[in-house]
């Protein structure tokens, strides 16, 4: 198993009686499938129990524990007081769920699984612990409980997502993840792939929900974690991401919402992202982007970007180690890296040696920065350089990037677009899709300097 692949599989039904006749062999061959940790999931007072007793006895694996709308009917204050004992009894305990409303069975009267969906949300805020919300063909009623219970305060997950994109958005603007099974992989289901890709990878989860649920693959089998790697397979596809960021993005989710998984939060001088290698040379910065993601949180794709230190030329070679494997090289990371100069020009150079493609993803104020036109100094080091123009005019870049140059700082920026050309093969001016912004406008900027235009999303890095 390829170590950069740990999977977390965040709703599982491990004591379900399907898997009692070989429960050992299908965690020993989820471990064997790189699925390192497993939240099994309680349906009613019995299966919350049992829950918790397989996520005691066992390391990797967790409980959570609650009332499933299918079982709203058997909830009452006893059961509530059990669950709460339950969820004292044990550290492994780390979610209240799954709870919510089925309308596609129906199997209790609604009014009751309303009540025991909102007994359950004053039970975690209570505990504070997220929730898991099952949610089926009752979309509305969900969103609206969970805002009259202000669900927010804990957070939480809706699994086996099965609502639309504005759902989506909806559920994550109240502070909630995405969780998506293998139903991903079913040839028919292009609605659910299409909220997969419109919603930012910060707010991604897998699951299993075994033993439902079986892949594609295994279509009317019973599911297991194992198969996991399938859900992840899929959702790569979809973010045009590999496997390994796909199983670093939600195993970290996964850690930020439940507190479970080893997470490596170490500062990265290096990262990888698909098959391109990004280095992180300094978080200083000329500009102040009011959009820059950094202000609220330090990673990209899960890696954490943070440098306690600027990194010397020698810790960036040893980050890198052998960069055949990738690609391209990029200087980018949570600052500017030409504010490095000559650290990006030794660097560069011993990439080129190697054969490297070496990209700089700039603001384009170096020149200002360091009082001298430098860009002939990457002559022959740099093969692209993707600069963020980002505004047609120099009061509109100011307003969003907030150079510390004022105004000069986008002159700047279009002045070095046009001498780039001289100096580096490709230049690529960007933009993001920022609210409002004329994009049609900041295309004619970048033909006015003579280079290439690329237009990037909103809320979306690496
Ligand atoms: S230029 Fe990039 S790193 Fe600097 S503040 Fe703006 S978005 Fe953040
Ligand atoms: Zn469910
Ligand atoms: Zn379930």
């Amino acid at each position: 198993m390829n170590p950069l692949v740990q999977l977390t599989d965040t709703h599982a039904h491990l004591d379900g009686a399907g898997y009692d006749a070989d429960r050992a062999a299908v965690i020993t061959r989820a471990t064997a499938a790189g699925v390192t940790h497993i939240l099994t999931v309680g349906c009613d007072l019995k299966s919350s129990q049992a829950a918790v007793e397989l996520a005691k006895s066992t390391p990797h694996i967790y409980a959570a524990v609650g009332i499933h709308p299918h079982d709203a009917a058997t909830a009452n204050a006893e059961t509530r007081a059990a669950l709460q004992q339950l969820i004292v009894s044990s550290d492994k305990v780390v979610a209240v769920g799954e709870m919510g409303l089925d309308y596609y069975r129906d199997r209790a009267p609604r009014a009751i699984q309303h009540n025991c969906f909102r007994h359950q949300i004053a039970l975690a805020k209570e505990v504070n612990l997220p929730l898991i919300v099952h949610d089926r063909d009752a979309h509305d009623d969900v969103l609206t409980i969970l805002r009259e219970e202000d669900a927010a305060a804990v957070g939480g997950v809706l699994h086996c997502f099965s609502g639309d994109i504005a759902m989506a958005h909806a559920c994550i603007e109240l502070g909630f993840y995405i969780s998506f099974p293998a139903t991903i992989t079913y040839p028919n289901n292009d609605a659910l792939r299409a909220v997969a890709r419109s919603i930012s990878t910060d707010h991604l989860l897998i699951e299993t929900d075994c033993p439902y649920l079986s892949p594609q693959k295994f279509r009317g089998k019973r599911n297991e974690p194992a198969y996991l790697r399938y859900t992840a397979e899929k959702l790569a596809e979809i973010k045009g991401l590999s496997l390994a960021d796909i199983s670093r993005i939600t195993s970290l989710n996964a850690y930020r919402l439940f507190g479970i998984g080893d997470i490596d939060q170490s500062a990265r001088i290096a990262y990888a992202i698909r098959d391109s290698l990004y280095l992180n040379i300094t978080n200083r910065c000329t500009n102040s982007c009011t959009f820059c993601a950094k202000f609220k949180d330090w990673t990209v794709k899960g890696h954490q970007l943070k440098l306690e230190r600027e990194p010397s030329v020698a810790e960036v070679r040893a980050a890198i180690g052998d960069p055949s494997r990738f690609r391209e090289v990029v200087f980018c990371g949570y600052g500017e890296p030409l504010l490095r100069i000559d650290l990006v020009k030794e660097i560069a150079a011993w990439l080129k040696e190697q054969g490297c493609k070496v990209r700089v993803n700039t603001d384009g104020q170096a020149n200002l920065v360091h009082q001298r036109n430098i860009l002939p100094e990457l002559h022959g080091l740099i093969d692209t350089v993707s600069v963020s123009l980002n505004a047609a005019d120099a009061a509109t870049y100011q307003h969003w990037c907030r150079s510390r140059f004022g105004e000069q700082g986008y002159v700047a920026v279009k002045e070095f677009l046009t001498l780039a050309k001289a100096h580096i093969p490709e230049v690529i001016a960007t933009a993001v899709a920022l609210p409002g912004l004329d994009m049609a406008a900041c295309r004619a900027a970048a033909d006015e300097t003579g280079v290439k235009f690329r237009a990037r999303e909103y809320n979306e890095l690496g």
